[in-house]
């Protein structure tokens, strides 16, 4: 399979330029793109360098036509409202010939750095229709992406880093600086490694001195010098997450030492100690705590991006991916892709602030099955096959996801 022809959670036919013929007419399929297109004549969708951009479209699959370029946003626009794309992608690459084939034709210039975060909903208690578990998770590795690695490791400007929601349970994280956009597909691999703490050497961190001139001491004494508060990067993570787990009250204190291999009577003896070893740490003494290296160990498992979500290495390493268009409507929720402001990361809630539709008119459907979930702040309880009157926003979430039917 050519890897140029893929794209986020789909695959399309290499040669597709045109939607599918046999693309299936259903009421409910219809309702969505009437109220779809209502949005696309109402609301802008802004490219910058829209004509260096391969575009991709979606109606079944994600991605069933790519290869797509537009000489103008006006350009765009006018296919948003006249073909109603259900999933709207554009490639990070700028290209000189967007849409020649095959991609080596293309002629690459320079690519947008992506993160790609999504959830993984394989966590008990999932919500299938509306998962805020997924949504919180996801979110806070957004953050810790940003906020540890990109911009405090990277120091990437905050000026040139977007966050963009995907519409559904993921986000992007776009890099747009000139001299980030002509890094190698090696070069972005090695900053998701990074990212993730994978293949970071930890042991690197630490030095064992051997002092032998301490006074009333006839022998060697070995001290293990390790990260301390004037390190950076991985070293001072390291510290900063022992110091926060030190701090831990007593049973979260002795169950975390305990998972990291500690036996219970270890973990009493630091949690007595705590103070001083924490002094010390902070000095970059870890003599000062027992087998040092099993919680650091501990603390290396976690401390990455994308322990508990997907961070997909594929979408940073792969420059011919398309993505998601920033501000478009995904066709799995109806909701919109939107961009977030860093100051409204930590709070946001797609089902308050990328709504496309309205929540004050209504719809009648009648659900496949029983769903409970929360939506803009209110419960939302269907009885499968029964009549329900839910918020249009909800409908098209419900419609859109083949989970209910209209009347
Ligand atoms: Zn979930």
């Amino acid at each position: 399979m050519d890897s140029a022809a893929t794209a986020k959670d789909s695959v399309a036919p290499a040669d597709a330029t045109t939607a599918p013929k046999d693309f299936e007419r259903s009421k409910e399929h219809d309702f969505i793109g009437r109220h779809f297109q209502q949005f696309y004549k109402t609301h802008q969708v802004t490219v910058p360098s829209v004509s260096m951009r391969e575009f991709g479209f979606g109606y079944e699959k994600k991605i069933d036509l790519r290869h797509k370029a537009f000489q103008s946003q006006k350009e765009l626009q006018e296919y948003f409202i006249s073909k109603v794309p259900l999933y709207a992608s554009y490639s990070a690459a700028f290209y000189e010939y967007p849409a020649a084939r095959p991609m080596s034709a293309k002629n690459f210039l320079k690519a947008e750095l992506i993160f790609d975060l999504d959830a993984s909903p394989d966590h008990e208690g999932h919500n299938p229709v509306m998962c805020s578990h997924c949504q919180e998770s996801v979110r806070a590795d957004v953050i810790r992406l940003l906020e540890d690695f990109l911009f405090a490791d990277f120091g990437f400007s905050k000026d040139e880093t977007t966050v963009n929601f995907s519409g559904s349970k993921g986000y992007h994280v776009h890099v747009a600086s000139e001299s980030l956009m002509q890094l190698s597909s090696t070069q972005r691999d090695q900053l998701v490694e990074y990212c993730a703490g994978m293949n970071v050497d930890f042991a690197r961190f630490f030095n064992s001195e051997k002092h032998k001139n301490l006074p009333m001491v006839d022998r060697q004494v070995e001290v293990i010098v390790g990260p301390s508060t004037a390190s950076k990067g991985w070293a001072k993570r390291i510290l900063d997450r022992a110091l926060a787990i030190l701090v831990l009250p007593q049973d979260e204190f002795i169950a975390k030492f305990r998972k990291a291999g500690y036996t219970k009577k270890q973990a009493e003896a630091i949690f007595a100690n705590k103070d001083y070893v924490a002094s010390q740490l902070s000095s970059g003494r870890w003599s000062a705590i027992e087998k040092p290296d099993l919680l650091v160990a501990e603390i290396a498992s976690t401390a990455g991006v994308g322990r508990n979500v997907s961070l997909d290495r594929a979408v940073t390493t792969d420059m011919s991916r398309l993505i998601r268009i920033p501000n478009t409507l995904h066709g799995d929720t109806g909701i919109v892709a939107k961009t977030i402001p860093f100051s409204e990361l930590s709070s946001f809630d797609p089902t308050n602030s990328a709504l496309a539709f309205d929540l004050s008119k209504t719809e009648n459907v009648v659900a496949l099955d029983h769903y409970d979930f929360f939506f803009a702040g209110s419960s939302h309880v269907l009885e499968k096959d029964r009549i329900a009157e839910v918020p249009l926003a909800v409908a098209m979430l419900l419609l859109c996801k083949k989970k209910a039917l209209l009347l």
